[in-house]
């Protein structure tokens, strides 16, 4: 019997030109770790925000043509550096230099792997300029998805999901209706279920949550990742924005969609079809498997991430999420069913809760008192122009300063 392929093999692809936004994050290493794999891809650019002794290892390693710099001394200070060293990689700093390297006409592929409503304006301009998009940045969808989706129809854009969980619902759909914007009703799918690890807190006892520190909320069982999407699946407020990501992505409505706890995170989502057939996508809980799968679709390749064995797994497990315990993704799926600027608020909110929880201003159960309350305090509109979603994201964000400071 021969032996199976060596998990290091090097392709021979056809060459592809990929600025990855977020480079120096969780998600943009893990990117860079599949391309070194690969020299079918070339790295035209990268962006962080002010990580300079990250982003420098970066260039020099994979030499692309810019990097970015969104904070203006980082910007300087990688400048030098990379001069002195004698790079020819040119620097770009502030939100322009994101735009410019998301939107070239040198570049076919966008990693959108920035964290928060930040990554908005270069992921949508990247549609926009009809790139392939990689999407991590769900908070950038949730945030303007009617905006975003009529973009995508607009454009000749392909996006394809990085969300563990809808890059699996993207491989179990039918062909035809995978790509963004069609309706999955049509296709006879029943409905969507999401699996959540239900994160560190899943069985600890619920008077001990006010107390947990960052740190415990950082430490994910299953998965390493940023610090702020690893509250949020503390929280499971990931969860419930990943409910939202996935009634934009494909076309659904949040009734179609259950969530299921599955503490081993090996079963990534499942597609349930109305003949009683479900399709799900298994594999090791590495992020570089959507990731090598969106780069390579609709072909694939080694990722680099070791190969399921089922034989040496615990066993599989699957809950219904407590509610009580997990009020964060009650919020959001009330969000989804809401629709207009209710997703939009909710994100706000949150990523201000998030990062007072992660400063040590307020307490881990303090994070829904507050989206709940700014929700309550806001009215919700259609979510049909930029400015009425900038308008509602920043009031949000102010209403939640505000509270966190009185916590
Ligand atoms: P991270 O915190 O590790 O990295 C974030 C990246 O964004 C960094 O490169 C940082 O420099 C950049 N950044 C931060 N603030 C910025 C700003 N204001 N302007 C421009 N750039 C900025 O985050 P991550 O875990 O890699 O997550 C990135 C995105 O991917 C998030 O939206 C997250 O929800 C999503 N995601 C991550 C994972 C994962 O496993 N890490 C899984 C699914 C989805
Ligand atoms: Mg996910």
């Amino acid at each position: 019997m021969n032996s199976p392929p060596a998990n290091n093999i090097r392709s021979e692809r056809v060459s592809s030109s990929i600025t990855i936004l977020g480079s120096t994050g969780s998600i943009g290493k893990s990117t860079l770790e599949v391309i070194a794999l690969h020299p079918c891809y070339q790295v035209f650019a990268l962006t962080a925000n002010n990580n300079v002794a990250e982003m420098l290892q970066q260039c020099l390693r994979f030499q692309p043509r810019f990097a970015v710099m969104v904070d203006a001394d980082a910007a300087n200070q990688l400048e030098q550096v990379l001069m002195g060293q004698g790079s020819t990689t040119r620097v770009l700093a502030g939100e322009e230099g994101l735009l410019a390297v998301a939107t070239h006409s040198a570049v076919d592929t966008v990693m959108a792997a920035i964290v928060g409503a930040a990554g908005l304006p270069p992921t949508l301009a990247a549609v926009e300029a009809s790139k392939k998009v990689l999407l991590a940045n769900k908070e950038a969808l949730i945030m303007a998805g009617e905006l975003f989706m009529t973009a995508l129809a607009a454009s000749d854009a392909i996006l394809l999901p990085i969300d563990s969980e809808h890059n699996a619902v993207f491989q179990c759909l039918p062909p035809e209706s995978r790509l963004a914007g069609s309706d999955i009703r049509r296709q006879g799918v029943r409905k969507i279920v999401l699996t959540a690890s239900g994160g560190p807190f899943r069985d600890v006892a619920l008077e001990t949550l006010q107390n947990v520190t960052p740190a415990q909320a950082c430490r994910h069982p299953n998965w390493s990742m940023g610090k702020k999407i690893s509250v949020d699946s503390a929280t499971m407020m990931n969860k419930g924005l990943e409910v939202i990501e996935a009634c934009f992505l494909f076309g659904t409505i949040p009734r179609q969609i259950e969530v299921l706890i599955h503490p081993q995170s090996i079963v990534h989502s499942m597609v349930e079809y109305l003949d009683g057939s479900v399709i799900a996508q298994l594999g090791s809980p590495d992020m570089r498997i959507p990731i090598s799968y969106s780069l390579a679709w609709p072909e694939r390749m080694n990722s680099g991430a070791s190969f399921l064995d089922l034989t040496s797994q615990p066993d599989l497990q699957f809950f219904t999420p407590d509610l009580i315990r997990f009020p964060c993704l009650r919020l959001g799926i009330e969000a989804a069913e809401q629709g207009g600027t209710a997703p939009t608020i909710l994100n706000a909110a949150n990523e201000i809760a998030v990062d007072s929880f992660l400063s040590g201003r307020i307490g881990f159960m303090d994070i829904p008192v507050i989206i709940a309350r700014v929700q309550a305090q806001i009215t919700c509109r259609k979510a049909d122009t930029i400015a009425i979603i900038r308008q509602a994201d920043e009031h949000a964000r102010a209403i939640a300063r505000e509270l966190t400071a009185r916590t």
